[in-house]
This record gives C-alpha cells, sequence and structure tokens, in this order.
C-alpha cells in the first residue's frame, strides 16, 4: 500500500504530563531507561536519535526520543506521567492556549490527547467540555484522561454539532478545539507499528486511525471536508467564542486550506489570527500564510494543518 512505500521513519515524542510530574522527574525517570538528555541543536537529524532524547525547541513539556522507543507498556505510560503524541498534534492546544478558568469545547475529543493537553495548560482549572459521537472512543477518553490526573474535564458522548450553542451550560464558552475526522493522508508512522509489532495500541494510534487506516477516494474527501466546514460554522454559532482552532492530520487542501477558504467566505465574524505560532516556517498553500502546516519529509513529525480562528 502506498502509505507503507511512503512511511517516513519519525521520532518517537512523549508529552510530559505536568499535572501529575515534572520535567525534572520524568528526564530523571527516562535515564533509568538509559536515555540520556542531550541539547537539542538547530538542523539535527531528531529521526537517528539513538538512546538519547532532546526537549522539543517548539512544544514546552515535549520530548524527543528514538524512534523505535517502545513505551506501549511502559510505568511512565500507564501511570500518566507521559502521554504519547506526536509534536504536530501538539499544536492546535499549543496555539488555542486557553488562559486559567477558563470554558472550553473540545469538540470531537476521542481518545483526548488534545483533551488533556488542554487540561494541562490550564492547570486544572475552569472547564472542557469534551464531545465524541462514539461511545467506545469516548471511554477511552475517560479512562486516560483520569489516568492523566485530569479533573476540569466535562465528557459526552454527542454529538458536537447537536450541542445547542444557546443552552445556558455553554454560554461561558470562549475557546473551542475541532479536530475532526480527516482522511489520515499526513500519517506517515505506519512502517516502525509493524517494526514493533504491538498489538496494544496506544491512545495515539487511535487518535489518527480512527477509521481504521487512511482514506481515499474524491467522494470520501468532498463528504469530509463539507462536514468539516459544518463543524467549524457550528463553532462560529457560540455566543462568547474567541478563538477557534481547527485541525486535521489531512495534506489535502480541501480539508485543510479549502476548508478555510469556505468557512471564511460562509460568514463574517471570525477571521485567521494573524502571524500564529511565527517560529514555525511552513506554513500553507497557495498563500495561506496564516495557516501552519506540517511535511513528514522535512519537519520529523507527521503531516498535519492548523488554523487558529479569532473573532473579528
Ligand atoms: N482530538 C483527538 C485527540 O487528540 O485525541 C482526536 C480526534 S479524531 C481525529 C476525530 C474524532 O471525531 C473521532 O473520535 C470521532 O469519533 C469524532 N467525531 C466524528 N464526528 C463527530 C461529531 N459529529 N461530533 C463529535 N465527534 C465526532
Amino acid at each position: 500500500p502506498e502509505h507503507i512505500r511512503n512511511a517516513v521513519v519519525l521520532p518517537r515524542f512523549a508529552r510530559v504530563n505536568t499535572l501529575v510530574t515534572t520535567m525534572d522527574q520524568c528526564l530523571k525517570d527516562l535515564a533509568k531507561n538509559g536515555y540520556e538528555l542531550i541539547e537539542y541543536e538547530d538542523g539535527m537529524d531528531l529521526s537517528k536519535l539513538k538512546l538519547t532524547m532532546v526537549k522539543d525547541p517548539h512544544i514546552p513539556s515535549l520530548l524527543v526520543l528514538p524512534p523505535n522507543s517502545d513505551f506501549h507498556n511502559h510505568e511512565l505510560l500507564l501511570k500518566g506521567h507521559i502521554i504519547l503524541q506526536d509534536k504536530a498534534s501538539c499544536f492546535p492546544a499549543f496555539i488555542l492556549n486557553p488562559p486559567k478558568n477558563a470554558t472550553v469545547i473540545d469538540g470531537c475529543a476521542a481518545p483526548g490527547n488534545k483533551t488533556s493537553q488542554l487540561s494541562m495548560i490550564m492547570n486544572n482549572t475552569g472547564t472542557i467540555h469534551a464531545f465524541d459521537k462514539d461511545s467506545a472512543r469516548l471511554q477511552t477518553l475517560i479512562k486516560l484522561t483520569g489516568r492523566s490526573g485530569c479533573k476540569n474535564i466535562t465528557p459526552k458522548r454527542m454529538s458536537f454539532l447537536d450541542v445547542d450553542p444557546n443552552d445556558k451550560m455553554y454560554a461561558g464558552v470562549e475557546y473551542i478545539l475541532l479536530d475532526p475526522s480527516c482522511s489520515g493522508s499526513g500519517i506517515t508512522r505506519r512502517l516502525d507499528h509493524l517494526l514493533i509489532q504491538s498489538d496494544t495500541a496506544t491512545a495515539e494510534e487511535e487518535e489518527l486511525d480512527e477509521n481504521g487506516g487512511i482514506v481515499s477516494g474524491e467522494a470520501r474527501i468532498k463528504a469530509l471536508a463539507d462536514f468539516q466546514v459544518e463543524v467549524l460554522m457550528h463553532a462560529f454559532k457560540f455566543k462568547k467564542v474567541k478563538k477557534v482552532a481547527y485541525s486535521t492530520c489531512s495534506k489535502h487542501r480541501e480539508e485543510n486550506e479549502g476548508v478555510v477558504e469556505r468557512v471564511l467566505a460562509l460568514q463574517s465574524d471570525f477571521k485567521l489570527v494573524k502571524n500564529v505560532f511565527p517560529e514555525w516556517k511552513r506554513r500553507g498553500v497557495d498563500g495561506f500564510e496564516e495557516v501552519i502546516r506540517t511535511l513528514p519529509e522535512e519537519d520529523n513529525c507527521i503531516g498535519f494543518f492548523v488554523a487558529l480562528f479569532e473573532r473579528k
């Protein structure tokens, strides 16, 4: 299959969960497994690390480890001290950056990697309403955010599209993260799954593999893009919402800049945030400078897309 032929070996990313541990403690714990912390240097080939690790230069509390590091049954993972989450997948919550005590919606939340990241950013204050329409996946979210020590998450099994923006319960929502179903065409970390041959899927794999693999075909992409537009337009209906982060792990323009273009044309209350995450140089295609893309071959992470909207 094409996604295996095109596989790029990517480093292993571990996000340190400061709700239950500290960076220093985690580095000590990993040192016991033989991982030595080395200084990050510009241009370093992070897919070539060997029993060493670096602190990611962009995302605070993210560690970069060697590609074949297998943490599937590691104590640090089972105790919620680390969360295996690809670097690019950390971007949406990082740029949404809800302040302490905020009220937040995570519209397509399961298995909850970004939800627990939001919880950590907010230091367990405020409220995160986490929706997912799939009950098995929502159960995973409840389990994982529980072991991660998150106390500010209210999980609900329902379609985000059925959440009433006029319900008093959501009147205070100011921040929304939307990471809806997508084609998954940006995912390249397939080869090391085969190499590791583990049968216990991590939340990271579930996050990226909700459809059981990569979907393609023009009609499917079009249906996904229509759904993504619908989800974004729904988010814009919440009266107090200030910022909305939208992301996919797709490389198709239609699900990314195409969706952004469509929602900008369909309403006039929200615009793209200018100069978001300026340290990240890879921006959107076709002159979309305000949005962010990643390329597996060049950026040592999965192919990803993020846009941040704000109320005008
Ligand atoms: N944000 C998650 C994370 O970081 O762990 C990954 C989300 S995954 C890419 C997309 C999720 O959207 C799936 O769990 C799927 O069940 C959910 N979903 C699809 N349609 C939905 C809808 N209408 N309302 C809520 N969730 C939906």
